[in-house]
């Protein structure tokens, strides 16, 4: 009954609601959503040994499958959705990387189609306006000091499915531009930045209330110059964002961040280039050179890495038996915490009636072992 949206009662398993977990509990499917009561003929399916989790949510992401949000086609875009939603990712937010204004608009009015029809959940703008210190894999060339109205125009491209701009905001423009985010109610997020501990404390204030892959392009930790790092973790207004694939962090590094700002404020993202769930090779990263070896990104030129091939489902694993936190902890920072950043927490981002039939089911080591979007299984278990 793979892709049919029928109505169902999933039995048997460990179930991670919001209020914690229910051994032997069931799920009701009905109608593409969550229900309180099962019709008296709903089928069960018996997932007795397994955990059911709320389907994951990734608000930083530029592609999978072999395919590229930004590559200007819809094809491309959905051939990546899926590939993460394989991986038991049923929310994405499309990430693009700098490049010309132009191009960005024209990406942008792509995938705000993409919006409204219900495959994304929205864009998040990683640059142009990022420091040309900690430019990771953008082009130099193409960045460029956040200008308010500059901002402006590339949020107004996204006819309101702007979800989050990532930008140095200790460059010129750089707090006017947080206000301005801040107001259109688009995420400020602070990443790719050289910023001291002040001028970090400053955009916070400001009203900036993400850290684009934390520790990842940004000053590391010293002890009389802390930099961002300790002015994001220490502000409850601040969530982190994790790239836990034990190549972009240790996980000694990992566990510090988690600790400190505690399973509420941070979000597990992928920052998965178009290798994700597709292999090693020769790829593009907006206009530059990648090569994916041995699964990890990084620049032709340069030798950067360039963003990673990681996929949820594998972020959750590692979270759960490498870096031994509590399921529910990890539940909320993968699925209820990006949700709620997006605004689409009303929707999806736990297990609840009323909620959309999104959900992972893993298998006792926590391996993937099903997906369900809407109510209708993406992999049958
Ligand atoms: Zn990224």
């Amino acid at each position: 009954m793979a892709g049919r949206a029928a109505s169902k009662v999933l039995s048997g398993a460990r179930v991670v609601l919001p209020t914690g977990t229910v051994d032997n509990g069931r799920v009701i499917v009905e109608g593409g959503r969550i229900a309180g009561a099962a019709p008296a003929d709903a089928p069960s399916v018996d997932l007795s040994g397994h955990w059911i989790v709320p389907g994951f949510v990734d608000m930083h992401v530029h592609g999978g499958g072999g395919a590229s949000f930004t590559s200007g086609t819809a094809e491309d875009v959905l051939r990546g959705v899926r590939t993460h939603r394989e991986h038991g990712t049923t929310t994405i937010a499309a990430s693009t990387v700098t490049g010309e204004m132009d191009v960005l608009a024209r990406q942008a009015a792509l995938l705000s189609e993409l919006v409204q029809q219900g495959d994304l959940a929205g864009i998040h703008f990683e640059g142009p306006f990022i420091s040309p210190c900690r430019k990771g894999a953008h082009s130099e060339d193409l960045l460029r000091d956040p200008d308010p109205a500059e901002v402006r125009k590339l949020i107004d491209a996204a006819h309101g499915t702007a979800r989050m701009v990532t930008l140095a905001t200790e460059l010129p423009g750089g707090i006017d531009s947080v206000r301005l985010l801040a107001e259109h109610g688009v995420i400020a997020a602070i990443g790719h930045t050289d910023a001291t501990y002040e001028q970090t404390v400053e955009a916070i204030d400001a009203g900036a209330t993400v850290a684009t892959h934390l520790y990842n392009a940004m000053p590391a930790l010293g002890h009389r110059t802390p930099g961002p790092i300790a002015a994001l973790l220490e502000d409850e207004r601040i969530t982190v964002e994790l790239i836990n694939d034990g190549t972009h962090l240790h996980p000694a590094a990992l566990e510090l961040a988690y600790h400190r700002a505690g399973a509420d404020r941070v979000a597990f993202i992928t920052d998965a280039m178009d290798a994700a769930g597709f292999g090693d090779g020769m790829y593009d990263l907006g206009p530059l050179a990648v090569e994916v070896r041995d699964g990890v990104a990084r620049l032709v030129d340069g030798g950067s890495i360039a963003g990673s091939t990681l996929t949820l489902d594998t972020a959750f694993k590692r979270a759960v038996t490498i870096d031994r936190l509590p399921v529910e902890d990890v539940v909320r920072s993968v699925s209820a915490n990006p949700a709620r950043l997006l605004g689409v927490d009303d929707r999806v981002g736990s297990l609840e009636p009323g909620k959309d039939a999104d959900l992972v089911v893993l298998d006792a080591d926590f391996t993937l072992k099903g997906v369900m979007r809407k109510g209708a299984w993406v992999i049958e278990p």
